[in-house]
This record gives C-alpha cells, sequence and structure tokens, in this order.
C-alpha cells in the first residue's frame, strides 16, 4: 500500500515528464474509457492529493485524470520504444508524447472527468500533510472528532487527514510510544504525532527509500512495521503483530508490547 510520498514522488515524476508536453497517443484500458483519445490534448500538470493523483490535460474540453495507486499501483516513464518494466495486460494508461511514454500499472482507480468535477473527487479528504494547504488545526479537530476511535484506525482514515498508510501508521504509534488501538481520546501529545507524521513524510519524499528511524541501510529503516517477532530497537522486546481495523478493511498493525503497552479500558 503505497504512503502519501511515494504518491507525492509519482506525481512529481509525471509532472516532470509531461506537464506542457502534446500527447501523441493516449489508451485507457479500463471500461468505462475504452473509448477515450485525448490524443493532441496538452497536459497541464499532475498534483497530488493524500493518495489520489490528478493529472489535467487540456483539450476541446478540460479534463482531470484521477489515478490511485491503491496496493500494487505505480507509474512508470519510459523514452518512446523502451521495454515496460511490467507485463502490458497490466497496463491500465498509457500516455505518449513524441519522446515519452507514461504507463500506469496496476492502478486501483482510473477516471477521466471534467475538471469542474475535481472535487467530487478529492473533497471528501482531510488536510494533506504533503498538499500546499496543509493545516494541521483542522487535522487534530478531525482526528478528535471520534474520540473512542483507535488512533490506528483514525490515522489510515484519510477524511480525517490525508497521507498515511499502514507503515507510517505503525511507525508512528511507535515513536508516540502509544499501542495503535488506543483510543484517539486517551493519546497525549496528539499534536506532536501529527507533527512528527508531517516530518516523516516531507524526510521521505525527496528520496527513494523510506526510512522512519534515520538509518538508511537495509532493514535498519523501520521501527516495528514488518519488524514482527525481531527485537525492538529501544527494548529488545520482540515486535508484535495482528490484523486490525473495521471488518473487511482489516490491515496488520505492528507493535511493541513494553514500549506501547495497551491499557486495558477502566471497568464500567
Ligand atoms: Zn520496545
Amino acid at each position: 500500500m503505497p504512503e502519501g510520498d511515494t504518491v507525492y514522488r509519482a506525481a512529481r515524476l509525471l509532472d516532470r515528464s509531461l506537464s506542457g508536453k502534446v500527447l501523441t497517443r493516449t489508451d485507457f484500458r479500463v471500461p468505462q474509457h475504452a473509448t477515450a483519445d485525448l490524443s493532441g490534448a496538452t497536459v497541464r500538470e499532475t498534483v497530488s492529493r493524500g493518495k489520489h493523483l490528478l493529472t489535467r490535460i487540456d483539450g476541446e474540453e478540460e479534463w482531470t485524470l484521477h489515478t490511485h495507486l491503491k496496493m500494487e499501483g505505480t507509474w512508470r516513464v519510459l523514452e518512446r520504444g523502451r521495454r515496460w518494466p511490467r507485463p502490458a495486460a497490466q497496463a491500465r494508461v498509457v500516455l505518449e508524447t513524441d519522446t515519452r511514454v507514461a504507463v500506469g500499472f496496476s492502478l486501483g482507480i482510473v477516471e477521466l472527468v471534467p475538471r469542474g468535477r475535481e472535487d467530487e473527487l478529492v473533497g471528501h479528504l482531510g488536510p494533506d500533510l504533503l498538499g500546499p494547504g496543509w493545516d494541521e488545526a483542522e487535522a487534530l479537530r478531525r482526528l478528535r472528532e471520534d474520540p473512542t476511535r483507535p488512533l490506528g484506525e483514525a490515522l489510515l482514515d484519510q477524511t480525517r487527514l490525508a497521507g498515511i498508510g499502514n507503515m507510517y501508521m505503525a511507525e508512528l504509534c511507535f515513536v508516540a510510544g502509544v499501542h495503535p488501538r488506543t483510543p484517539v481520546g486517551d493519546v497525549t501529545g496528539l499534536p506532536r504525532l501529527v507533527r512528527r507524521a508531517k516530518q516523516m513524510l516531507e524526510l521521505n519524499k525527496e528520496r527513494a527509500v523510506q526510512s522512519t528511524t534515520g538509518d538508511l541501510r537495509e532493514r535498519q529503516r523501520m521501527w516495528v512495521y514488518r519488524r514482527d517477532k525481531s527485537p525492538c530497537r529501544r527494548c529488545g522486546t520482540p515486535i508484535r503483530v495482528a490484523m486490525a481495523g473495521p471488518a473487511g478493511r482489516e490491515r496488520a498493525s505492528y507493535w511493541c508490547p513494553s514500549c506501547q503497552p495497551e491499557r486495558t479500558a477502566p471497568e464500567g
């Protein structure tokens, strides 16, 4: 599951490669847009909003191509005629210019909508950790709206704040010393945690490998994420993993039982 910084990098790649360029060929390999053809149109820009990508394309009408990487998706930009890094059957969108081809593989969402409807695509999102209009107070307000909700679940809810996936959720709970199941209302230092979230994404948006520990060496980059059974970097206790979250949308949750003790709710 790509995190907000990964999506930000994908937006920048597309923006650098395509903005200002005329499309010489387009191919939308999804049923609802199979006949769409934007060749001759000019790509204006690509921006990220949380984990959503918006590619604005001006033809006879102003379009927005909305894509989402979901679990396995990726955008790649290649010199024209180069071999694609993934099987052609996985391609969902192909945007070609006179020199380059951008291919979106295994995308979770591919939608072409009139520009005026962009808000319907991303208007539900909370403040974007990497967006130009980042608003910490509003993110905190939204997180606190349901004080009984488990912190891990609230952090993953893109309508609270946008950009955090499973990896940052686990890492943030660890650095805050809070069990992911702790109700939001019981978390002291929530503002610091949110600031930390922004810091982590900001640091990692500029580099190809993600690290939350500050150490870029293989296997040293994470505190707890995907480290179940390995010793905690602070106290040596084996890291635990469990599935958590709303039914049908459970995700793996990682924590150190000693650094992030689960407080049992008082009786009654
Ligand atoms: Zn520990």
